[in-house]
């Protein structure tokens, strides 16, 4: 990137939005990062493409289904307003830099990943950077969107209503007496178990004792 070159919007002109929404996640992360720049850009897209007005505030209409954590995935949330923590953002952990963006009151449903070969194209795209890193940094925030990401209309297989459920549902494990929240209960010849007691659990109480 050129230093007299500013970041694109997704109409292809300067953006201050881009460059505000970076300076929040880079200070979420103490550094800015190309993930981060593909995650508010991907944010930025999602919003623009269903639009819905980015980042959402008080309403819950945009729901983030998110393909990796990390630096992307919290580009994602503060270009979007979807976070884990609001309940607007769903990690499934796949390892991509790649999320789909639902509109709840629609149910149109948008896969947005990068483009394969990104980074080889973003190196070309900056030449002129000391790494492969800042040419990756700088291009990301230059390219157009069509050069970095691919849309694509999906349908979701996901419940995704039933999974944000009755945030206020509240009950206790019939195995281990834990409280659990948001039903995820499972019933089990007809006991309300947990999870990990329905033999999900990826933990075992002290291991090594009694063993
Ligand atoms: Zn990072
Ligand atoms: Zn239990």
């Amino acid at each position: 990137m050129k230093e007299e070159s500013k970041p694109v919007n997704e109409e292809g002109t300067a953006s201050a939005k881009l460059e505000a929404l970076l300076e929040q996640s880079a200070a979420l992360h103490r550094h800015l990062c190309p993930r981060q720049v593909l995650g508010v850009r991907m944010g930025l897209l999602g919003g623009a493409s269903l639009q819905i007005e980015v980042p959402q505030q008080q309403r819950k209409r945009l729901f983030v289904y998110m393909e990796t954590d990390g630096c992307a995935a919290d580009g994602v949330s503060v270009a979007t307003g979807c976070w884990v923590g609001r309940r607007t953002m769903r990690l499934m952990d796949f390892g991509k830099v790649a999320a789909t963006f639902v509109d709840r009151t629609s149910q149109t449903a948008l896969r947005i990943r990068p483009r394969n070969g990104v980074r080889q194209m973003a190196e070309k795209h900056s030449e002129d950077q000391a790494s492969r890193w800042h040419s990756m940094l700088s291009a990301y925030q230059t390219m157009s969107v069509s050069e970095l990401f691919v849309v694509e209309r999906v349908s979701l297989l996901d419940d995704l209503e039933g999974w944000i459920s009755r945030p206020s549902s509240r009950v206790i494990c019939q195995n281990c007496g834990e409280e659990i929240i948001n039903q995820r209960q499972m019933e089990v010849e007809k006991e309300l178990l947990c999870r990990a007691c329905a033999g999900e659990a990826y933990y075992v109480i002290n291991p090594g004792k009694d063993r």
